[in-house]
């Protein structure tokens, strides 16, 4: 199966000119930006990079990453599971220039020199597609006071001791 380590550098434009296809899985823990934005950092990352040139010979990186993490619910900041899918769509350019003149449906990569760092590009994608805010669909604490009291949630859910007042009388009442 997928247990390939991805290259941490790559020379993409020879990649591309080989077409060359890298699949592999990266530890979240070795993404620090990424990491510091989670609940914890023990999820796996699958990511599949396909380099080739397109019919205009522009040298591109499609592919996508995906990775099930944990986030901090906003409504009762428990871990909520997330599922953060990346699609890449790149297409190389050696300047900022040149990059102007790439068709605007590739997001353009500016690689100067031969050498690309897999690891920061495939962070970066996945940071970008992160939930903008993440709850669950029904936390487990419940909120409904406002300002997440869980002293005051919980004292509001014992039963009014009038109601269970009413109850036995009724009971009584009954015999
Ligand atoms: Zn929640």
């Amino acid at each position: 199966m997928l247990n390939v380590k991805l290259p941490k550098v790559v020379d993409p434009r020879k990649l591309a000119d080989r077409e060359v296809q890298l699949a592999g899985v990266i530890p979240v823990s070795e993404m620090t930006e990424l990491s510091s934005l989670l609940d914890n950092s023990s999820a796996e990352v699958i990511a599949e990079l396909n380099f080739s040139r397109d019919q205009l010979r522009i040298r591109t990186i499609i592919g996508s990453a995906k990775a099930t993490v944990a986030i901090q619910c906003q409504r009762c900041l428990e871990p909520v599971e997330v599922e953060i899918l990346a699609n890449i769509n790149l297409a190389i350019s050696y300047s900022e220039e040149k990059a102007k003149t790439l068709p605007s449906y590739y997001e353009p990569l500016v690689v100067e020199d031969d050498d690309l760092e897999l690891l920061p590009l495939i962070e970066q994608e996945l940071i970008l597609n992160l939930p903008i805010v993440s709850y669950h669909s029904n936390c487990s604490i419940q909120t409904s006071f406002g300002d997440g009291n869980t002293a005051a949630s919980i004292e509001a859910e014992k039963p009014n001791p009038f109601s269970v007042l009413a109850s036995l009388k009724g009971k009584t009442d009954k015999k």
